[in-house]
C-alpha cells in the first residue's frame, strides 16, 4: 500500500479540474449522468470554499508524494484567494461571482467554512514553503486571520464560538450574541443567514464552520507558537463539548450538529486540542462519538454515509458516502491512537487502505451508457439548472483520473440512485489528500531510540525505508538508515503465536511491548540491515447491509479483494467476489 501514489493521482486532478476562464476556480461536481460527462461549478463552493480546498489539497499531496506537481495551480490558489481578502477580520470574502448574493445578502461576506479551508491550505503551504519569502508573507495572513477570529470571538466563560458568517462592510459586532444551544432553530438560521433546513430534531446547528476551525488552529499554534490560536481552538472545543453534553448526546451519542465530516472534523480538531489543554472529558466525548461513527455509520472498510441519520435523505434517494467522511474517521482515530487508544490504529488502516483509497478514481474511465438505468432525479435539479457557462465536457472520462468519491456507493465511485445521482462532490477529492498527509505523518513516528512502524504502509523517511507486501503476503520490511530499535505493530486478527522476526534473513526472537500495545520488537538493528516482520494473512467473507442494500467482501488481511455485488460504472475493489 503505496499512500505517494494516491498522492499523484490527486495531483493530476487538481491540475485538471479547475477553469481558466474563471481565475483557474476548481468545479465542485462531476456528472456522469450526462454523456459526455461534464465538470459543473457549484459557486457556493468554488467561489471561495473550494480556492482553500485546493490549496491545501495540493500541499499536503505534493508532501506526500515528494513532488511539486500541480504547482502552477497552487500558486493560482493563493492569488485568487488573496483577491478576496476584501474585509475585515483578516477573514476572505465571496466575489462578484457568489450566487449567495441571490440568497438575500446584498453585500460581500465572509463564510467561515470557507475561512476554515483557507486557514488550512495557508498553513500547509507554510509549512512545505521553500522559499522564505511566501513563509513570511503567509505567516502575515494566518497570523491576522487568527487575530481577526479572536476579535471576531464570542465569549461565554470559558466557551468561544464563531458566528459562520461575517458580513463585509457595515459589519457591526453584536453584543447579543448568544450560544446557539440558547437559540430554537429558526432563530439561528435566521441570524446566520446560511439558508440550511433546520434540524429536523429542533436542535440548532452548531454547524461545521465552528467546529471545523480547531485543528487549523492547533496545528499553526504547533507551527508557529501563536497562542491566540491554541486559546481560541481549546474555546471552540469546549463549546462544543457543552453543546453536546446539553443535548445529552453524551449518553445518546448522535453527531446531530453537521453533516458527518462536520461532526468528524470537529472530532479530531477537539483531539487535537485536547493534546495540550487535556481535558477527560472531551477525549471521552470525542472518544464515544468516534465509536458510534465507526460501529453504527460506516462499513467494515471505511465507506460512510453522508449523514448520520436519513432525516436530510428524500424517500427516493439511498444514502450515499461522502468521502470527506472517511477521510475525517481517518483523521479523528489518528489522534484517539495518538492519545492512546491504540486500538483505532487497526480501523485507520482498514479503512484507508480500503474506502479512502480505492473509491479514488485510478484510471482513465471507460466511457458508459445509461441506458434503463432509473436515476434518483430529486437533488439533481440543483446541478441541472446550473448555466452552461458553468459547464466543461472536455474530456472529463479522462481528466476525472484522481477524483474520490463524492455521493459513491459501498461498491461504486458512482451511484444512480444517491443523493445528487452519478455525481462526485469534490470536496472530497480535496479531502483526501490531507487524510493521505495525517496518515503519512503517523504511519512511521521516531522515538529516541529508533523507529515505530504504527501502520503497515510503504514509507520513506530519513532513519528508514518501509516496504508492506499486503495482500499478497504477510511481511514487513524496514530497512534502517542508521542504527536504532524496529517497533512494528501487528493487526488485531494476527495471533500473537505466529508472527516471525528476521534480521537480514536470520530468525530472531519474537518480543511483544506489554499490552494493551501490539508492538512487536527488534532491538539495535544496525545501519543498513533490514527488519522483516512476517505474518500469516487471514482470509474471511463478511456480508453488511449498507444503504439498505447486502454486500458482501472477501478480504486477505486488511485488504478488500473483491466485493459482491460488483460495481457497475466505475466499480471499487475490482468487483465480484
Ligand atoms: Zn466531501
Amino acid at each position: 500500500m503505496d499512500l505517494r501514489k494516491h498522492a499523484r493521482l490527486s495531483l493530476r486532478f487538481l491540475e485538471t479540474a479547475t477553469n481558466p476562464k474563471m481565475g483557474d476556480l476548481p468545479y465542485f461536481w462531476i456528472d456522469f449522468a450526462r454523456n459526455p460527462p461534464e465538470l459543473v461549478h457549484c459557486m457556493v463552493f468554488d467561489d471561495v470554499e473550494n480556492l482553500g480546498r485546493w490549496l491545501y489539497a495540493i500541499a499536503a499531496a505534493q508532501a506526500v508524494s515528494g513532488t511539486d506537481g500541480a504547482e502552477t495551480t497552487r500558486r493560482a490558489m493563493l492569488r485568487e484567494i488573496d483577491l478576496r481578502r476584501t474585509g475585515p477580520y483578516g477573514l476572505v470574502y465571496t466575489s462578484e461571482y457568489s450566487p449567495q448574493f441571490c440568497r438575500g445578502f446584498t453585500e460581500h461576506h465572509s463564510w467561515l467554512w470557507a475561512d476554515r479551508s483557507i486557514l488550512q491550505g495557508w498553513i500547509l503551504s507554510y509549512r512545505f514553503a521553500r522559499d522564505g519569502g511566501e513563509r513570511a508573507r503567509l505567516r502575515e495572513r494566518i497570523d491576522a486571520m487568527v487575530a481577526g477570529l479572536n476579535e471576531f470571538a464570542v465569549r461565554i466563560g470559558p466557551c468561544v464560538f464563531f458566528p459562520s458568517l461575517a458580513p463585509a462592510k457595515s459589519f457591526r459586532k453584536r453584543d447579543d450574541y448568544i450560544l446557539p444551544h440558547d437559540e430554537p432553530a429558526g432563530t439561528w438560521n435566521a441570524l446566520y443567514g446560511w439558508a440550511e433546513p433546520a434540524d429536523p430534531r429542533g436542535l440548532p446547528h452548531l454547524s461545521d464552520s465552528v467546529g471545523g476551525m480547531i485543528a487549523p488552529l492547533v496545528e499553526w499554534y504547533e507551527l508557529s507558537g501563536n497562542e491566540t490560536a491554541m486559546e481560541l481552538a481549546a474555546g471552540v472545543s469546549r463549546t462544543i463539548v457543552d453543546f453536546h453534553a446539553v443535548k445529552g448526546c453524551l449518553t445518546n451519542p448522535v453527531g446531530c450538529f453537521s453533516n458527518n465530516h462536520g461532526v468528524l472534523n470537529a472530532v479530531t480538531g477537539v483531539l487535537a486540542a485536547n493534546r495540550h489543554v487535556p481535558e477527560r472529558r472531551h477525549l471521552l466525548w470525542a472518544k464515544t462519538l468516534w465509536e458510534f461513527y465507526v460501529a453504527r455509520c460506516a462499513s467494515s472498510f471505511g465507506w460512510a454515509p453522508e449523514n448520520e441519520t436519513v432525516d436530510y435523505t428524500h424517500p427516493l434517494e439511498r444514502p450515499s458516502c461522502e468521502g470527506c467522511a472517511t477521510v475525517d474517521m481517518v483523521r479523528a482515530g489518528l489522534e484517539l491512537a495518538r492519545a492512546g487508544f491504540v486500538e483505532s490504529w487497526d480501523v485507520v488502516e482498514r479503512f484507508t487502505r480500503n474506502y479512502m483509497t480505492q473509491a479514488q478514481i485510478q484510471r482513465e474511465v471507460e466511457p458508459f451508457s445509461l441506458n434503463g438505468v432509473a436515476l434518483n432525479d430529486v437533488s439533481r435539479l440543483g446541478i441541472e439548472c446550473e448555466p452552461e457557462a458553468l459547464r466543461d465536457r472536455k474530456d472529463v472520462w479522462r481528466r476525472c483520473v484522481g477524483a474520490l468519491a463524492g455521493w459513491g456507493a459501498p461498491n461504486d465511485v458512482l451511484d444512480p440512485r444517491g443523493r445528487f445521482a452519478m455525481c462526485v462532490q469534490n470536496c472530497c477529492s480535496g479531502h483526501l489528500p490531507l487524510g493521505l498527509l495525517n496518515v503519512w505523518d503517523q504511519a512511521v513516528t521516531r522515538e529516541p531510540d529508533g523507529v515505530r512502524v504504527n501502520l503497515l504502509f510503504d514509507h520513506d523517511n530519513a532513519d528508514c525505508t518501509v516496504s508492506d507486501s499486503q495482500p499478497a503476503e504477510g511481511r514487513l520490511e524496514v530497512r534502517m538508515k542508521r542504527k536504532g530499535t524496529v517497533r512494528v505493530r501487528i493487526p488485531d486478527w494476527v495471533p500473537d503465536g505466529a508472527v516471525r522476526l528476521e534480521v537480514d534473513g536470520r530468525g530472531i526472537g519474537t518480543a511483544w511491548e506489554p499490552r494493551p500495545s501490539r508492538y512487536v520488537c527488534a532491538n539495535d538493528v544496525p545501519a543498513g540491515c533490514t527488519a522483516t516482520v512476517l505474518y500469516p494473512l487471514r482470509e474471511r467473507t463478511l456480508t453488511e447491509r449498507l444503504g439498505g442494500e447486502l454486500y458482501t467482501t472477501r478480504w486477505k488481511g486488511d485488504t478488500v479483494v473483491g466485493i459482491d455485488p460488483g460495481g457497475r460504472f466505475i466499480p471499487v475493489f475490482g468487483g465480484g467476489t
